[in-house]
């Protein structure tokens, strides 16, 4: 209902690699997808029975809270993107690593620059991902108005979710206890190509997030056994799911616009 890793297939997941594969199975990454902060205490138990590391993936949720916590710091890391179009999005690409162990933060730190502890002298395998420091200056400035961008962008969706809910599309749900940040505003539909390209005649641009799932894009697919059997959700989603615009800048005249269009279109069908 969330988009998110579900605990139940992940325990499954986890028991089946545990035979055989034990060793080979190190850290779980959920990604709270959309901005939507995946339910984590029962990722933690499992994470915890099977002694692997919880990294979340927050590239999508800056500032989204889970319980009243904000998302990366639940896991061992928490990771965020800061390319442009994120929540919080620097003027070129950029990203950031959040933890509480000092020695995990010690090797970020390595990895980043070449593996370096002292100058000129590589420890470890790293590589160059420093953070520009502009883009460190202008992301500290567009941090100051995050919450507010993220309160928008709840506000816009939950204009969305009223204004549709009498349609056919299946609309983002929202879980108890989150307060997520809409990254994107996702909506299904079987038909969600007819949609999209009705969408576009009006020049109202939407997109698919994602159109190939990780375990069927050509570099990945057959690589990785997937112990729980093929990801049937996940593949289904792909072909429904389309983004309507959402950001914290969206006019009331383009939510407006957007809105008609879509009901034009499910008046269609
Ligand atoms: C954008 C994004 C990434 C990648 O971030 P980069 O800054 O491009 O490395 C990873 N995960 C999710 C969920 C994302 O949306």
């Amino acid at each position: 209902d969330t988009f998110g890793m579900d605990p139940d297939a992940l325990a499954a997941a986890c028991e089946s690699l545990a035979d055989g594969h034990a060793g080979q199975l190190k850290a779980v990454l959920p990604v709270h997808i959309y901005g939507h902060p995946v339910d984590l205490s029962a990722i933690q138990g499992i994470v915890e029975e099977h002694n692997l590391i919880l990294i979340e993936d927050c590239a999508q949720a800056h500032g989204a809270r889970l319980k009243g916590q904000r998302v990366g710091s639940f896991g061992a890391l928490g990771t965020f993107s800061f390319y442009p179009t994120k929540n919080l999005g620097a003027l070129g690409d950029g990203g950031a690593i959040a933890t509480n162990d000092p020695e995990l933060a010690a090797q970020v730190r390595l990895l980043k620059e070449y593996g370096w502890q002292e100058r000129y002298v590589s420890h470890v395998a790293g590589m160059n991902s420093r953070l520009d420091p502009i883009q460190a200056a202008m992301l500290a400035v567009k941090l100051q108005h995050l919450d507010d961008e993220n309160a928008k962008r709840r506000e816009i969706a939950a204009r969305y979710t009223a204004a549709l809910a009498d349609t056919p599309l299946i609309l983002p749900a929202c879980a108890d206890n989150v307060e997520p940040v809409y990254h994107q505003y996702v909506v299904q539909h079987e038909q969600r190509d007819e949609l999209q390209q009705f969408l576009r005649a009006r020049n109202i641009g939407s997109l698919i997030h994602y159109p190939v799932p990780v375990h069927k894009q050509p570099a990945y697919e057959g690589r990785v056994e997937l112990p729980a059997g093929p990801l049937t959700v996940t593949e289904g989603l792909a072909k429904r799911i389309l983004s309507l615009p959402i950001h914290a800048q969206l006019t009331d005249e383009q939510f407006d616009r957007t809105v008609a269009a879509v009901r034009d279109w499910v008046a269609t069908l």
